[in-house]
Formats: structure tokens, sequence, C-alpha cells
């Protein structure tokens, strides 16, 4: 691609910043301008429900880079500014305010919105989300003073935030509409230990619960339940999952489906535009199609696109990662587990030190590892190349599961 070219992303989130240095480390000389609705450079969100929430990190800290990387790389930010729409074939968009600003490649870096509960109340002063540093700001602008928070939905973020809460000494409820917490993600095993963790300590998890109704003067003050229950609650946290930020593509007439349809390059149905991070969706070569919600897929199809643009085209071919942090657990995930059928533990539960591994027919498909980083780095190299080991000689925590590696 020559420099006379204008590469523009949509989005200034984690995709697009991580894509925007992966295209310059390239080679890529030409115009690059990043336009995103929010107000603020490429940030990291994982802290926003861990350390920053919990006030370990300053807010600079979030930045994926200083404000002077970006000068230095001439890569032109236009914040607070929302693109409503892409013209593919004159090769544009236009900008909220009517701007219409060209482009030769256009990357999709949209992410998901928050899914926002559909309930009386809902819309009440002191219900939250958490998605963005403003949404975090204003958690926290009440933090000191809520007392009683009750968090709707035992997802990662959910319980992630329940954890901060409990380290500052707040009571905290969780309510979850499924029979477990993290339902979707993790095995029955590894929900009742996070279950159990969480009880011990001090959160009541209420699992099964059915919210009709958030309930306040002027501020929500409890969340009732399909059963009756009244839960007080001087700040309600939501995290009830996300929406795919597609209307963009769609109405340009992309192929949508849970994400942007890209190929292996992160390319969409049009050759000029890309997609990446949460709003794509991928062939993945283990596991079929996939839409991903984490750093990884954004950095990694970040660097997929600016070398499909700029470089030498390279198929995108990682293993999925993920992580989350409650007290001292670290949970690490590798792989996609959906559709095992068995699995096998190794370790002992009790020591808050193991690992689940997914198997598929006989394949390991995925590991899911409990302050157990030796079996995440293992796990990922054991997935990358197909080696499914021995399910007998996997229990226990005394092999080091490197030594199965070829
Ligand atoms: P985003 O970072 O969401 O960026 C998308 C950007 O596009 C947003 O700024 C959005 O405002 C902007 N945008 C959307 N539409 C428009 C438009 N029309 N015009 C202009 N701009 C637009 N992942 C992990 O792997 N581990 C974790 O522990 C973890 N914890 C998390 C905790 C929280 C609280 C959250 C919210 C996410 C967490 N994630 C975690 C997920 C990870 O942060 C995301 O997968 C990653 O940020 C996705 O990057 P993205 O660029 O696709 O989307």
């Amino acid at each position: 691609m020559s420099d006379e070219n204008i590469v523009v992303v949509v989005g200034a989130g984690h995709a697009a910043g991580a894509f925007a240095e992966a295209i310059r480390k390239e080679g890529y000389g030409g115009e690059l301008l990043l336009v995103g609705q929010e107000a603020y450079a490429p940030y990291q969100r994982p802290p926003l429900s861990k350390a920053y929430l919990a006030g370990d990190m300053e807010a600079h800290r979030l930045s994926l880079r200083p404000d002077s990387f970006y000068e230095k790389k001439n890569i032109h930010l236009k914040l607070s500014t929302q693109v409503s729409s892409i013209d593919p074939a004159a090769k544009s968009i236009t900008t909220a305010s009517g701007e219409t600003l060209s482009y030769n490649k256009l990357v999709i870096a949209t992410g998901t919105r928050v899914r926002k509960l559909p309930v009386p109340g809902a819309t009440l002063s002191g219900v939250h989300y958490i998605r963005t540093i403003e949404d975090v700001i204003s958690v926290l602008a009440n933090w000191q003073e809520a007392k009683n928070i009750v968090i709707i939905g035992a997802g990662f973020i959910g319980l992630e935030v329940a954890a901060v809460a409990r380290k500052a000494d707040k009571k905290v409820t969780v309510l979850e509409g499924q029979d477990r917490v993290m339902p979707r993600v993790v095995a029955p095993v590894i929900s009742q230990y996070y279950e159990d963790y969480h009880r011990n300590e001090g959160v009541k998890i209420i699992c099964g619960a059915s919210v009709t109704g958030i309930t306040g003067e002027l501020r929500a003050e409890a969340v009732t339940c399909a059963d009756g229950s009244i839960h007080a609650a001087d700040m309600v946290i939501v995290g009830i999952g996300v929406i795919v930020n597609i209307e963009l593509a769609e109405a340009a007439g992309l192929v949508v489906a849970n994400g942007i349809i890209v190929d292996e390059f992160c390319r969409s149905s049009d050759r000029d535009i890309y997609a990446i991070g949460e709003c794509a969706n991928h062939p993945d070569l283990r596991y079929g199609r996939l839409r991903l919600e984490s750093v990884q897929n954004a950095q990694d199809q970040a660097k997929v696109a600016a070398a499909s643009i700029a470089g030498e085209p390279k198929g995108y071919d990682v293993v999925p990662w993920f992580w989350s942090e409650q007290y001292d657990l670290k949970l690490q995930m590798v792989g996609i587990s959906t559709g095992y059928d068995d699995v096998v533990l190794r370790g002992d539960i009790a020591d808050n030190k193991f690992s689940l591994l997914y198997y598929k027919q006989e394949k390991l498909i995925a590991i899911d590892s409990i302050n157990n980083a030796a079996d995440h780095m293992a796990g990922r190299r054991l997935i990358a190349e197909g080696i499914s080991p021995d399910k007998l000689a996997v229990k226990g925590a005394c092999v080091k599961l490197k030594e199965f590696l070829s």
C-alpha cells in the first residue's frame, strides 16, 4: 500500500489503538486517523472492573499509550466524534456533525455496548453499567457513600465488581438469572468454586433470580425480584452482557451475523473495509466462527489487519485466551470450552491452585486455570499444536503440563 493512502479507523478503543501501533510498525507512513466517540485516547478496559474501580490505579495509567506516542507516530485522533454512516461506494464516512472523511482502507473497530436492563426503574439514578471510563467515574462519585450494592448478573464483570466492593467492606448482593455463576463460560465445578469463594468473602449470591424492577424515590433504593424478594440497594451495578455495534456496517451493506463477518485476514465483505475486535466475527481454525470479547483478540486481530493492509498478509491463527481477577484468584482461560463432553481436574481445589481441562471427543479444547500460570501457558501451546494429553496422565498436579508438549 502506498503512503499517499488514507487509513481511517472507526472507533478509538483497544483494537483501534493496537491497530494504529501495528500498522506503523508495518512501515505504513501514510495518513492514519482514528475516529472515536469517547473523549479518551485508546485505553484498556480490564482495570475498569478491577484496579481502577478499587482505587489502586490512576486514570492516566489506563491509556494504552501516552498522547506523545500518537504525536510522534503521526496518528491523528479525532475524539468525541461519532461516525454515523459509511459509504463504501464513495469510500467515505460521515460523522454525526455532518463532516465527510475519505478513506482508502477503512477499519471498523466499534466494539460492543452494554445490554440495558429492561425493567421499570432501570433508568433511576444510582443504576450503573461498567463499560467506559465515564461509567466508572460515575460509580466512583457515589462509591464512598454506597453501603448496599446490588449487582445484577454474575458474569466476569459482575463478580469482579463484587470482589472489589467486598474489599471496600460493602454489603454485596449478586443476583444471577441462571442457576450458577459465570454460566456461559465455565463448567459447573468452576462456578461452584467461585460461588463458594464469594460467599466465604461475605457476598450474598442468589442464582435463578428474575429481576422485575428497581424502585426508589429519586434514586435506586431496592431491586425487586419475581419471587417477591426485595434487595435494598443504594447502588445497583448491572452486568448482563453486551450488544455488538454492527449497525454502521449493516447499513453500509456489509455482511453481518453476530458481528461483522470477516475472513482470516480481518477483511469484511467489502475488500477495502476491515473489522477487528469485539465487533468482528472471524473464522477460527479450531473452533469455527467466533466473535470474541477479549484483549487478546483485539490485539491479535489488530496485528492481522495491519499486516493485511500494509505488510505481508498472514491469516489469524491464535488460540483464544482470557483472564479474570477476583480477590487473590487469577483465572486464566485458554481455548473455547463450548460443546465439551468431559472435564479433568488437575490439582486440589482446596489449594486455590488448580486447572480444569475440557475435552471434546477426547480432544483437548480448553483449559481454565486458577492461580496456575504454568498450566495456562502450557495449555496455550498444547491447544495450538493440537496435542491432547491422556486424561488419566494429566490428573493431579505433580506432572507438568508442558511435559506433554512434543
Ligand atoms: P472497545 O475497546 O469497546 O472500543 C470500541 C470503541 O468504539 C469504543 O470506544 C466505542 O465508543 C467506539 N465506537 C462505537 N461506535 C462508534 C461510532 N459509531 N463512532 C465512533 N466510535 C464508535 N478482556 C480480557 O481479556 N480480560 C479482562 O479481564 C477483561 N476485563 C474487562 C472488564 C471490563 C469492565 C470490560 C468492559 C471489558 C473487559 N475485557 C476484558 C474485554 C476487553 O476490554 C475488550 O474485549 C476490548 O476492549 C475490545 O476492544 P474493542 O476495540 O473491540 O472495543
